[in-house]
Protein backbone atom coordinates (compact mmCIF):
# COMPACT_ATOMS: atom_id res chain seq x y z
CA UNK A 1 0.00 0.00 0.00
CA UNK A 2 1.46 3.47 -1.11
CA UNK A 3 1.81 5.97 1.53
CA UNK A 4 0.05 9.21 1.62
CA UNK A 5 1.98 12.47 1.35
CA UNK A 6 2.11 14.68 4.54
CA UNK A 7 0.73 17.21 2.71
CA UNK A 8 -2.84 15.13 2.41
CA UNK A 9 -2.38 13.33 6.03
CA UNK A 10 -2.63 16.63 7.12
CA UNK A 11 -5.48 17.57 5.34
CA UNK A 12 -6.98 14.93 6.61
CA UNK A 13 -6.15 15.28 10.08
CA UNK A 14 -7.30 18.99 10.29
CA UNK A 15 -10.47 17.66 8.79
CA UNK A 16 -11.09 15.07 11.07
CA UNK A 17 -10.50 17.60 14.08
CA UNK A 18 -12.94 20.48 12.59
CA UNK A 19 -15.92 17.82 12.13
CA UNK A 20 -15.69 16.32 15.40
CA UNK A 21 -15.97 19.29 16.91
CA UNK A 22 -18.14 20.87 14.68
CA UNK A 23 -20.33 17.78 14.51
CA UNK A 24 -20.49 16.22 18.59
CA UNK A 25 -19.08 13.19 17.07
CA UNK A 26 -15.81 11.33 18.38
CA UNK A 27 -13.21 9.30 16.89
CA UNK A 28 -13.57 5.54 17.05
CA UNK A 29 -11.97 4.10 20.09
CA UNK A 30 -9.87 1.99 18.39
CA UNK A 31 -7.31 4.16 17.23
CA UNK A 32 -6.19 1.77 14.10
CA UNK A 33 -9.95 1.82 12.76
CA UNK A 34 -9.54 6.31 12.66
CA UNK A 35 -5.68 5.35 11.14
CA UNK A 36 -6.81 2.89 8.57
CA UNK A 37 -9.49 5.49 7.42
CA UNK A 38 -7.35 8.16 7.41
CA UNK A 39 -5.31 6.88 5.32
CA UNK A 40 -7.19 5.62 3.08
CA UNK A 41 -8.76 9.57 2.63
CA UNK A 42 -5.38 10.89 2.46
CA UNK A 43 -4.43 8.23 -0.58
CA UNK A 44 -7.58 9.24 -2.63
CA UNK A 45 -6.46 12.87 -1.84
CA UNK A 46 -3.22 12.06 -3.77
CA UNK A 47 -4.79 10.25 -6.28
CA UNK A 48 -7.80 11.90 -7.13
CA UNK A 49 -7.18 15.40 -5.46
CA UNK A 50 -10.42 15.02 -3.43
CA UNK A 51 -10.80 12.92 -0.18
CA UNK A 52 -13.16 10.19 -1.87
CA UNK A 53 -14.57 7.54 1.12
CA UNK A 54 -12.20 4.76 1.30
CA UNK A 55 -14.73 2.25 2.71
CA UNK A 56 -16.75 1.57 -0.60
CA UNK A 57 -16.26 0.05 -3.69
CA UNK A 58 -16.12 2.37 -7.14
CA UNK A 59 -16.69 1.03 -10.68
CA UNK A 60 -14.84 3.85 -11.92
CA UNK A 61 -13.39 6.37 -9.05
CA UNK A 62 -13.01 9.09 -11.40
CA UNK A 63 -16.71 9.16 -12.58
CA UNK A 64 -17.01 9.22 -8.98
CA UNK A 65 -15.87 12.33 -8.26
CA UNK A 66 -17.89 14.12 -10.26
CA UNK A 67 -20.75 13.62 -7.59
CA UNK A 68 -20.10 15.07 -3.79
CA UNK A 69 -21.73 11.63 -2.82
CA UNK A 70 -19.26 10.01 -1.47
CA UNK A 71 -16.27 12.91 -0.73
CA UNK A 72 -15.71 13.35 3.03
CA UNK A 73 -17.48 14.51 5.13
CA UNK A 74 -19.75 12.75 2.78
CA UNK A 75 -23.80 13.26 2.04
CA UNK A 76 -24.88 10.53 4.44
CA UNK A 77 -22.78 12.37 7.52
CA UNK A 78 -24.22 15.82 5.96
CA UNK A 79 -27.90 14.97 5.75
CA UNK A 80 -27.98 11.77 8.87
CA UNK A 81 -24.98 12.29 10.08
CA UNK A 82 -23.91 8.33 9.85
CA UNK A 83 -20.55 7.77 8.81
CA UNK A 84 -20.64 4.11 7.77
CA UNK A 85 -16.51 4.11 7.86
CA UNK A 86 -16.81 4.35 11.79
CA UNK A 87 -14.59 7.76 11.54
CA UNK A 88 -17.22 9.64 12.92
CA UNK A 89 -18.93 7.99 15.92
CA UNK A 90 -20.33 8.26 19.65
CA UNK A 91 -17.96 7.76 22.17
CA UNK A 92 -19.25 4.18 22.87
CA UNK A 93 -17.52 4.03 18.78
CA UNK A 94 -21.32 3.82 17.18
CA UNK A 95 -22.69 5.43 14.45
CA UNK A 96 -25.50 7.30 14.99
CA UNK A 97 -28.40 5.59 12.72
CA UNK A 98 -31.32 7.76 14.42
CA UNK A 99 -31.42 10.09 11.38
CA UNK A 100 -31.15 7.70 8.82
CA UNK A 101 -34.84 6.27 6.58
CA UNK A 102 -35.76 2.75 8.52
CA UNK A 103 -34.35 0.95 5.38
CA UNK A 104 -31.29 2.14 5.28
CA UNK A 105 -28.21 -0.38 5.79
CA UNK A 106 -26.88 1.67 8.73
CA UNK A 107 -30.62 0.96 10.19
CA UNK A 108 -30.50 -2.97 9.47
CA UNK A 109 -26.87 -3.33 10.85
CA UNK A 110 -26.80 -0.72 14.24
CA UNK A 111 -30.62 -0.69 14.25
CA UNK A 112 -31.24 2.48 15.93
CA UNK A 113 -28.29 4.57 17.67
CA UNK A 114 -29.32 8.04 19.33
CA UNK A 115 -27.44 11.07 18.27
CA UNK A 116 -25.90 12.49 21.87
CA UNK A 117 -26.07 15.86 20.10
CA UNK A 118 -28.71 16.71 17.89
CA UNK A 119 -28.23 19.82 18.42
CA UNK A 120 -24.93 19.85 15.79
CA UNK A 121 -24.12 18.80 12.39
CA UNK A 122 -26.36 17.71 10.00
CA UNK A 123 -26.13 20.79 7.70
CA UNK A 124 -27.77 19.38 4.09
CA UNK A 125 -30.51 17.64 6.35
CA UNK A 126 -33.06 19.63 4.07
CA UNK A 127 -31.43 17.24 0.74
CA UNK A 128 -32.87 13.71 2.45
CA UNK A 129 -35.43 13.43 0.12
CA UNK A 130 -33.06 14.12 -2.63
CA UNK A 131 -30.31 11.62 -1.02
CA UNK A 132 -33.01 8.98 -1.42
CA UNK A 133 -34.03 9.44 -4.99
CA UNK A 134 -29.99 8.89 -5.59
CA UNK A 135 -29.99 5.65 -3.83
CA UNK A 136 -32.02 4.31 -5.59
CA UNK A 137 -31.07 6.10 -9.16
CA UNK A 138 -27.13 5.90 -8.76
CA UNK A 139 -26.22 3.09 -5.96
CA UNK A 140 -23.00 3.54 -5.17
FE1 LIG B 1 -16.15 10.47 5.54
FE2 LIG B 1 -18.61 9.64 4.97
FE3 LIG B 1 -16.56 7.99 4.64
FE4 LIG B 1 -17.38 8.71 7.06
S1 LIG B 1 -18.55 7.52 5.57
S2 LIG B 1 -15.27 8.62 6.33
S3 LIG B 1 -17.99 10.80 6.73
S4 LIG B 1 -16.92 9.90 3.54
Amino acid sequence: MEIPSENSLEMIQRLIEAYTKKTGTTTHPDPEVTEAVKLGLARNKDELKKPLCPCRFYPDKQEEIKHRTWICPCDDMQIYKYCHCLLFVRKDGLPITEHLPEDHEGRQIYGETKDPTPDKGRPLKHQAEERERERRERPS
